[in-house]
């Protein structure tokens, strides 16, 4: 998602009121625990009817579950918590028979038939009015909309769910809307059959994504909505259709704006489906709506911001940005909150290489120079934790510079220590082993590792497991007898310790020659060594990182 400035207020509040330190490199390491062990939602078949005023809903839930065996012998769990906020719920029923469930403020708690490893179908009947999650209200020209909005866990809010992102799940929506609304919901929209209409006004309209999503991104959309075709992309080059249709909803206000910056949309698929691999669903919506964020990147249904339409201000990085997170972020997710970079870094990364494609070298580096500028500006995150913050126990203080810009970074620098051959199998290697499942760090590193053939616990524990960045000190000396040119790169004072990393440096002489030079600088107090040229005029400037490909702060002497 993309976080909009007045957010940002808040969580750097946030992130300031409680900072305790980076915690040591064995606990980040620790292994995945389970959110919830010994189950594993694989379907959520989800009915939801919504009012014509107010905010309460009625809605069924139907859950396939899978229970698994603690271990060999050992008796599965013989309760299922499942998290549901205040809610009233009226009916539990497990493979058909209801039980007698428990329930407290925040879950249902549902007691199980004995049994091990077995598959169970849970069906929860529940009602009331929606404080979060589901955003029920009337819109700038006072019509009644409801969007669904869970990031990072407040699909609990409205669905009994396991809210975690580790246990991703498909998702049927059958939807009852009062007349006038247009429905939009992850998936494919299904013929509705032989289904019944409940009463004669009603309108029901219903949804079917195939592909395990997190309960984050399950959304609907129910407002007076206009569709405007965006035609079709990435045709060959898409998992579950030949093509993906593309199409923008928007408030009837906002139909001559259209398609506006969507009209790159289609390009943005294309080539991101060549570059990465195929699109992973059925197709792609992007929905004006009442999210709370920038944009946030339910899966095949981007919500974004209704002011961005009512303004005019959608910008084409913020499409580039959401649409990339349909691959990194919605396809293959973070298992676990403190790799939430494996979100929001790629999709700030991807943004900057659609930027790089559209409209080349320069422009890609301005933009790489403005997120640096970012995150050596940012006083809250970066210089008090890594990258991967086990510590961080608000979700919403997660979005931060680590998270977005120097996640960013690190795909970028590690894209330059490979090579872009290396990087991009990897990348593509990476997408095609954890798509519609889960990811850790660890996990990208051994895909980066198998097609770069180098071993790069270093790189990833340098940039992502230490807050902070280098702030080394450069010096040079020139030997006129010699003709030489020495550099010295000292990190023995820099505030976040020494690093490892290549330099391009760039030496301008008193004549106006220019010659450029890699170094590899150590993770030592200080490197230094003599220029493998001779510099016959004297030196007036010896320029480091001339190419923007290293995240430091550079003190010049
Ligand atoms: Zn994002």
């Amino acid at each position: 998602m993309r976080v909009p400035a007045r957010l940002f207020v808040q969580l750097v509040a946030a992130v300031l009121l409680g900072c305790p330190g980076a915690g040591d490199l064995s606990s980040q390491r620790a292994a995945a625990r389970e959110y919830r062990p010994g189950f594993d939602v694989l379907d959520y078949d989800l009915t939801i009817e919504l009012p014509d005023s107010g905010r309460s809903i009625r809605g069924t839930a139907l859950l396939t579950v899978r229970r698994t065996a603690a271990g060999s012998g050992a008796p599965a769990a013989d309760t299922l918590a499942l998290d549901l906020v205040r809610m009233q719920v009226s009916n539990v029923s497990v493979n058909g028979r209801g039980v007698a469930f428990g329930r407290t403020a925040e879950a249902i708690r549902v007691p199980l038939p004995p049994g091990r490893a077995d598959t169970l179908r849970v069906s929860v009947s529940y009602g009331g009015e929606v404080r979060d999650g589901l955003v029920i209200r009337t819109d700038a020209h006072g019509r009644w909309t409801a969007f669904g909005d869970n990031w990072p866990n407040r699909a609990r809010h409205w669905i009994p769910s396991i809210d975690h992102p580790s246990d991703k799940a498909t998702v049927s929506w059958t939807v009852r809307t009062p007349p006038g609304r247009t429905v939009v919901a992850n998936g494919r929209q299904l013929p509705l059959g032989r289904m019944r209409v409940g009463y004669a006004e009603a309108r029901t309209s219903r949804w079917r994504e195939d592909r395990p999503i997190p309960t984050y991104a399950m959304v609907i959309a129910a407002a007076p909505l206009v569709r405007h075709d965006l035609g079709t992309a990435a045709c060959g080059l898409a998992e579950l259709d030949r093509c993906v249709e593309q199409a923008v909803y928007t408030a009837p206000e906002a139909r001559d704006y259209m398609p506006g910056p969507f009209a790159t949309a289609r390009a943005i698929v294309d080539w991101m489906a060549r570059l990465i691999g195929p699109f992973p669903y059925e197709k792609l919506a992007h929905v004006q709506s009442s999210t709370i964020y920038g944009g946030m990147e339910n899966a095949s249904a981007i919500f974004y911001d209704d002011r961005l339409f009512r303004d005019r201000t959608m910008s084409v990085e913020l499409i580039a940005h959401e649409t990339a997170h349909q691959w990194f972020g919605d396809a293959v997710t973070e298992r676990e909150w403190p790799h939430l970079w494996l979100s929001e870094g790629f999709a700030t990364y991807f943004s900057a290489l659609w930027t790089e494609h559209a409209q080349g070298d320069s422009a890609f580096r301005a933009q790489m120079a403005a997120t640096r500028s970012q995150i050596l500006a940012d006083s809250s995150a970066v210089p008090r934790r890594p990258v991967i913050d086990t510590i961080e126990t608000n979700l919403t203080a997660l979005l931060n510079a680590n998270s977005y810009q120097k996640g960013g970074w690190t795909l970028h620098m590690l894209r330059r220590a490979v090579g872009d051959s290396a990087f991009f199998r990897g990348i593509r290697q990476y997408y095609g082993t954890y798509r519609h499942g889960t990811a850790l760090t660890d996990d990208l590193q051994r895909a980066i590792e198998a097609t770069s053939g180098q071993q790069l616990d270093w790189f990833f524990d340098q940039w992502l497991r230490r807050p902070g960045y280098p702030t080394p000190v450069l010096t040079w000396d020139y030997d006129s007898t010699a003709a030489r040119v020495t550099v010295t790169v000292d990190q023995e004072r820099s505030r976040f310790g020494a690093y490892r990393f290549p330099l391009t440096l760039v030496v301008h002489d008193a004549s106006g020659a220019r010659r450029k030079v890699v170094i590899d600088v150590d993770p030592r107090p200080r490197t230094s060594l003599q220029l493998p040229f001779a510099v016959t005029a004297r030196p007036v400037r010896v320029v480091p990182d001339p190419d923007v490909d290293l995240l430091a702060r550079f003190d010049e002497r």
